[in-house]
């Protein structure tokens, strides 16, 4: 663990394993965290807030840049750490890294323009001046599925904004997080400016963050159900909240539409990280006109997809995180089988090869998919695609809305008016419009409904990190 400027064993001296889950083997034990680590962590980041908070936001810029530079120059090595823990294919962890490695940069960079400003005010003895000011020490939990990019799209705006911070990673990828913190102590970070708690169990962790009166801002990335749980916990002394959590994301792909390139796109946003990404297509509506050469299409794709240990070459599909996440994957599919769905592709575990010995599972389309199976409304998780065919846009609008999540959404088009009356339309924080990809660290990311509340990425960003402050100054007559 890193708490004030130093690498710490657990202070009960307890540890974990990180677990390779492309072949189950431990990788390396990591400090278990309790209550008392994470209370250090507070203390370190609440002592180092008062000068970081008040240092020049040109120089909290030159430690991001330096951040940055340090993450771009370790990408093929931080890449190699996430693929070894996480699983995700090479190629992907390196994008992954990249990404980033964009929020530094991009939070070094908007550092130096957090503006406030003035207001007229109607009384002529009046001015307004409104201040922007950090909201203190944060606390922050990310996810195992991002390992790397969670943290700083977290920690660098954070960090921009003058806040120091306590982050707890998930404990399935705790050397991703030990690997960001590396590049953070070489770029000459202050002691207790960046703390890390790594933990088997995250609930005293996170009970811990939640008491302490010291943190004033909870971030979290994961699963809405916790979220929920944080954000209840969190109302007892009114922390600023920011909650990143599950998504269920409608695909539709319109009757105008090219089913080729739709197609496409749909095999490489929805097998991407096996479709452990909470932007991954998990309803996909197609045009009953379209279903034939979208599915033709689609399929040929699948059969291509490769599984297993991302470090061999020409691999797109790693391994689930651990057997609990393949066996909620597998229920998911049986249980739209035994509804009536049918299986285009897949649908069954991967163990030929060697592959038993991770969490694999094989890319699986199941199609006609209706409203009373499981995976019509839980998100998934996992590399399945369920294929349910419309005839009708404004039908199609309302069933893409029908759900409790709301965080991205795609749609294939080739008409522009329908695309901006879906873009209108549609009940959620990111629409892509014929784009698989509409992320980056200058782009607003969050989810509406439950899927979470404040955004990560952007000013929006910098801003969940900042307080408003209002002056109202009386003048008097003048001088
Ligand atoms: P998933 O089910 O995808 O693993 P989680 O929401 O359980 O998602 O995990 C996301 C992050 O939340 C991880 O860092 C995990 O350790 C943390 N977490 C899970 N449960 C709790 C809890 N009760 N209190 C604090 N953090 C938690």
């Amino acid at each position: 663990m890193f708490i004030n400027g130093e690498w710490r064993e657990a202070k009960d001296g307890g540890a974990f394993d990180s677990i390779n889950p492309a072949s189950g083997e431990v990788i390396d034990q990591v400090p278990d965290g309790s209550a008392a680590d994470a209370v250090m962590a507070i203390d370190a980041a609440a002592a180092a807030y008062k000068d970081w908070s008040s240092s020049t936001a040109y120089q909290r810029s030159d430690y991001l840049y330096r951040a940055h530079a340090l993450m771009m120059e370790n990408l093929e090595a931080l890449a190699a750490v996430m693929t070894r823990e996480q699983g995700k294919p090479i190629q992907a962890a390196r994008n992954e890294v990249k990404y980033g490695a964009d929020f530094l940069i991009w939070y070094a960079e908007e550092a130096k323009r957090v503006y406030g400003r003035t207001i007229p005010s109607a009384r002529p003895d009046q001015r307004f001046i409104v201040l922007r000011q950090p909201v203190g020490v944060v606390g922050a939990i990310t996810p195992w599925n991002y390992p790397i990019s969670m943290i700083t799209r977290k920690a660098a705006p954070a960090l921009a904004a003058g806040c120091a911070i306590v982050l707890k990673p998930a404990e399935a990828t705790p050397l991703c997080a030990r690997a960001v913190f590396e590049i953070f102590e070489k770029a000459g970070l202050p002691a207790g400016v960046v703390n890390l708690v790594t933990a088997a169990d995250p609930r005293p962790i996170g009970e811990t963050l939640l008491q302490d009166a010291r943190v004033r801002k909870l971030t979290f990335t994961g699963s809405t159900g916790v979220g929920k749980m944080l954000a209840r916990e969190a109302s007892h002394d009114l922390k600023r909240v920011s909650l990143e959590l599950g998504g269920h994301a409608p695909f539709i792909v319109c009757k105008d539409a090219d089913p080729v390139h739709a197609a496409k796109g749909l095999s490489l946003v929805k097998f991407l990280n096996t479709g452990q990404a909470c932007i991954s297509p998990n309803r996909i509506f197609v045009h009953v006109s379209q279903m034939d050469p979208f599915l033709n299409e689609l399929r040929s794709r699948v059969a291509g997809l490769k599984a297993g240990s991302g470090f061999d070459a020409g691999v797109r599909i790693g391994p689930l995180v651990n057997a609990a996440a393949l066996e909620k994957v597998d229920r998911q599919v049986r249980d739209a089988v035994d509804k009536g769905a049918e299986l285009a592709a897949g649908g069954h575990r991967l163990t030929e090869g060697g592959l038993d010995r991770g969490f694999f599972y094989a890319p699986t389309l199941p199609i006609y998919v209706a409203p009373d199976m499981r995976i019509y409304r839980e998100e998934t998780f996992g590399p399945v695609a369920p294929v349910i065919p419309y005839d009708d846009d404004a039908d199609v609008l309302a069933m893409a809305n029908d759900t409790n999540y709301g965080l991205a959404s795609y749609v294939y088009t080739r008409d522009l008016s329908k695309a901006m009356w879906f873009f209108e339309g549609l009940r959620f924080g990111i629409v892509g419009i014929n784009d698989i990809n509409p992320t980056a660290a200058s782009a607003p990311f969050g989810g509406m409904k439950e899927s979470g509340m404040g955004r990560e990425g952007a000013v929006e960003g910098l801003g969940e990190y900042l307080e408003t402050k209002l002056g109202g100054f009386s003048i008097g007559t003048g001088v």
